[in-house]
């Protein structure tokens, strides 16, 4: 990944002074996710050039934190090779000076503009969104496809501009080029942004684009995944809301709403966390925020913890939770966005974890991977699980003969298949599991609801 300012003006090599770098030497800035590099490949008098060249380390990322070996292997993902947010966030690090529009030592310069070629590569996104947010800009733009790396484009900006201007719309046009994920955006992010991109944005014809696209990227790093895994992609299983209507219910809603089974579970799990004092607690897989609703009212639970993998439902989560409003208990809940097959140290301080409801939504291939890192590598004193009971659906008077209860779901357990799984899991990773019924119980085919609850 790499990225380069360079400018004719006379003398040029001024520039050292105005990015507050000696063009003689290399000066490497350490980040959470690797190094930024910059050095001069060319300084004269007639040109100078500064680049800087980002090394991620995807490994570091997470050895840094203080773990040890493991599931690294799994780890895959264009993160390290693309010029994205972590770009800007090593930019903002190496240059912070200059992009505040300061210079010691050339202080007039850095408030004038002066000619500068700026390239990119490898840059996600297509050319003409790159030349819409860079053009009204009052940038010339040359794009060049990279050979081999389909959506990513190697960009040349030219024009006469500030330092600190030409920074800011790099640091932040950059990852709103790269804003395919999705994630959550606080407000306190709008505010930053504002701050970086006064002198411009305001006025930019994409600016709500721009700042939408930035915001959703940003947050990720900032708030959410700076220093872990980037989250695998999990469908968004749950039944949209139509708009202006009642809320559909979710077809495993739908079907167990006679006897408000969701609630139901989320009593139990909750009356269970305090029954084991268990009061730092993460809920993977936590949904639209129930239980974390019920954890957060109860004033016991010290820290709470929730993940999940579709950032739409951690957007509700934070509605349910009220966490935009001044006031929110941001220091005991935390949302993560995350997948539960990757490490994340970020939960692993929590007596209790809790899967409600989840295990059933992984690919049988996938599981293994959630057992490491729940079992094997976070190893919270509990763990408490639950999953369907298959046979119970033969209760279910509205349902098909070998269904499941949501279209998402992989798979469904009789008692004895969950019980197995819970064995396995008990020798290899040290725990011992009590298994519980949720639910009106059958005398033949069981509780609708079964529960697990590991300890060690
Ligand atoms: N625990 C909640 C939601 C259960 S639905 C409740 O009981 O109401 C299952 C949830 O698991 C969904 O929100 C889904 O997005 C999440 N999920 C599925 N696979 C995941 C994974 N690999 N990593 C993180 N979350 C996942």
């Amino acid at each position: 990944m790499y990225l380069s300012i360079a400018t004719t003006h006379a003398p040029a090599t001024d520039l050292g002074y105005l990015l507050m770098k000696h063009p003689e030497r290399v000066h490497e800035t350490e980040l959470t996710f690797g190094k930024a590099v910059v050095l001069f490949p060319e300084a004269n008098e007639a040109r100078c050039e500064a680049a800087l060249v980002l090394d991620v380390d995807p490994v570091g990322l997470v050895r840094g934190r203080g773990q040890g070996e493991g599931l690294l292997s799994q780890y895959v993902n264009d993160r390290p090779y693309a010029a994205t947010s972590f770009l800007s966030v090593a930019l903002n690090k190496a240059f912070r000076t200059a992009m505040n529009g300061e210079s010691r030592e050339r202080p007039e310069l850095a408030k004038t503009k002066i000619p500068l070629e700026v390239r990119v590569t490898p840059l996600p996104g297509g050319a003409d969104m790159v030349r819409a947010f860079f053009e009204p800009l009052g940038w010339d733009v040359t794009i060049e496809p990279v050979a081999g790396a389909g959506r990513y484009v190697s960009l040349t900006l030219r024009g006469a501009h500030r330092v600190s201007d030409a920074l800011s719309h790099l640091y932040v046009l950059i990852p709103a080029l790269d804003a395919d994920k999705h994630y959550w955006v606080g407000e306190d992010e709008i505010e930053k942004l504002l701050a970086k991109a006064s002198g411009w944005l305001g006025s930019h014809p994409q600016k709500e684009q721009i700042a939408q696209r930035y915001l959703k990227r940003r947050s990720s790093l900032v708030k959410v995944a700076l220093a872990r895994l980037a989250p695998e992609d999990v469908e968004e299983a749950d039944a949209e809301t139509p708009s202006g209507g009642t809320p559909k219910l979710a077809p495993e809603e739908a079907l167990e709403a006679p006897i408000r089974l969701n609630d139901v579970r989320l009593d139990t799990v909750h009356a269970t966390l305090k029954d084991l004092s268990a009061w730092r607690v993460a809920d993977l897989g936590c949904g639209e925020g129930k239980l974390l609703q019920r954890l957060a009212q109860d004033r016991k639970f010290s820290r709470i913890y929730g993940l999940d993998a579709a950032a739409r439902e951690l957007e509700k989560a934070a509605r349910r939770l009220k966490l935009d409003r001044a006031g929110a208990p941001v220091d005991r809940i935390t949302l993560l966005h995350g997948a539960l097959t990757y490490r994340d140290a970020r939960w692993a301080d929590v007596d209790a974890a809790c899967l409600i409801e989840v295990i059933e939504h992984l690919d049988a291939e996938r599981l293994p991977a959630l057992e490491a890192i729940v079992f094997g590598n976070a190893k919270p004193r509990y763990v408490v699980v639950t999953t369907p009971n298959v046979e119970h659906n033969a209760l279910f008077p509205s349902m098909a003969i070998g269904a499941f209860r949501h279209p998402d779901h992989r798979f469904e357990w009789t008692r004895v298949e969950f019980q197995d799984w819970a064995g396995r899991i008990c020798a290899a990773h040290g725990y011992e599991a009590e298994f519980r019924g949720i639910g009106a119980d059958d005398p033949v085919h069981g509780p609708p609801t079964q529960m697990a609850v590991f300890r060690r």
